[in-house]
């Protein structure tokens, strides 16, 4: 086996990825030392603020955009949070108009169940919560080279010397980076990248500090390719039908038990609360702390077992929107919080960026409705969770199955890639189903 691999012409192709060294402190020989970072802070964070809200509503971000506020902070300082400002207003709008498509889409099956009278008794009407503008509570400086530079020293006693530019001008502050052994183990041979991030908790300093490190993709361009859909019932279930991984069982046992403990405290503590007893007992549960851990372990370990599992494929994932990660929790009865529902998926990113492996994210709207064999979409495809039974063709089969089907084909799908929203790609998927019609002779 190891022979004709190497034989064989294969070509690699090599992306990258950047890892993060967190939770480096900045201790200080004197105590007054960081007095100009802590100086600098609050006027680099209401700055940044006023670009976030401006990028948010008013411009377009734009990481290179002139200056427009006023401030005491040098040009290059400024450039740094004009820069931050506009990957946060960035993500911000892509999120909301996310949300925003997903309403708009809940909004037309509710108006169609209405006109066909199959609107379900409990069902509102969906309403639309304009999103705030993010707030920046925690300081947190994303600062490139510009503004803060590492520097190796040859002193023994530390690492590296930050040289960070401050408010006063032509005024550098050098603070000595002593690094604990893992995190010198960590960085050894390795570049590190020329942006810093500095975070202020309390009044302690952090730094984190990254490279880039660069993986192979071992995966044959032609693998086959393995569909992965996401679920509550079924953690990953593959379009070659295996399940990977439950909430049900166990999780939900654990679960129920520690529902049943809050509200027993919550009973608790209004009982308490009426004899004016002043300490209550809190109402975050440590076990419920301990179950989110224990999810999200089991999500992991779903998640791994399925990846060995499939040694040479390449794999499609589906990339999942708020409110697909709402809809599904909430088809389970919020058994499980839709961020819970979100690690999944970005353990599926991890693992295959971690290992080299060829994952592709793709479009997951419709997939659950869609009919992998005739393209036919619709709500009504689904009687139940656990089944798909298209109202055309016939094809029946597992509902996650019939999912990881439709994501597994839609890696290379240049032209629902292109649809921008959900109403789009239900177009596109009908017109595939119009064609699959006549071309297998259906009336
Ligand atoms: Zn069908």
């Amino acid at each position: 086996m190891k022979q004709k691999r190497q034989r064989g012409k294969k070509t690699i192709k090599l992306h990258t990825i950047t890892k993060a060294v967190t939770h480096i402190r900045l201790t200080l020989a004197n105590s007054g030392k960081l007095a100009a970072l802590d100086a600098l802070a609050p006027v680099y964070l209401a700055l940044c603020q006023q670009y976030v809200t401006f990028f948010c509503t008013q411009e377009q971000p734009d990481a290179f955009r002139d200056t427009i506020f006023v401030t005491s902070l040098s040009e290059r300082w400024h450039r740094v949070a004009i820069q931050q400002a506009a990957g946060i207003a960035m993500s911000w709008r892509t999120n909301r108009e996310q949300a925003y498509q997903d309403y708009l889409d809940d909004l037309l099956d509710y108006h169609e169940q209405q006109v066909d009278d199959s609107l379900d008794e409990q069902a509102d009407e969906p309403a639309w919560h304009e999103w705030d503008v993010p707030t920046l509570r925690q300081t947190c400086i994303q600062a490139n080279g510009n503004v803060v530079a590492l520097e190796p020293t040859q002193d023994s006693t530390f690492d590296y010397w930050l040289k960070i530019s401050t408010l006063e001008f032509r005024k550098v502050l050098f603070v000595p980076v002593k690094l604990a052994d893992y995190h010198r183990e960590a960085l050894a041979g390795k570049t590190i990248n020329r942006s810093v991030i500095l975070n202020k908790l309390g009044d302690k300093w952090w730094l984190t500090l990254s490279y880039d490190e660069v993986v192979p993709i071992p995966t044959e361009p032609n693998a086959p390719v393995v569909g992965l859909d996401v679920g509550i019932a079924n953690f990953v279930t593959t379009s070659d039908g295996k399940h990977y991984g439950t909430f049900h069982g166990k999780l939900r046992e654990r679960q129920k038990r520690d529902r049943e403990k809050r509200r027993r405290k919550a009973k608790l503590r209004k009982c308490l609360e009426k004899k004016g007893v002043q300490k209550l007992p809190s109402t975050t549960s440590r076990s419920g702390q301990r179950l989110i851990r224990h999810v999200l372990q089991e999500i992991n370990r779903a998640v791994n077992e399925c990846f060995a599992e499939h040694p040479d494929a390449q794999f499609a994932y589906e990339h999942l929107s708020v409110a697909t990660m709402k809809h599904k929790a909430r088809a389970m009865n919020a058994y499980m919080r839709a961020s819970n529902l979100a690690h999944i998926p970005e353990q599926i990113e991890w693992y295959a960026a971690k290992r080299g492996i060829q994952a592709t994210r793709v479009k997951s709207a419709y997939s659950s409705q869609e009919c992998s064999v005739c393209h036919y979409v619709d709500r009504t495809n689904r009687p139940d969770q656990q089944t798909f039974c298209c109202q055309v063709c016939h094809f029946r089969e597992h509902a996650d199955l019939n999912a990881a089907m439709n994501l597994a084909c839609r890696v290379g799908d240049t032209a629902l890639a292109a649809c921008q929203g959900r109403a789009p790609i239900k177009a596109l998927l009908l017109q595939r189903h119009e064609l699959w019609k006549r071309q297998n002779g259906w009336p």
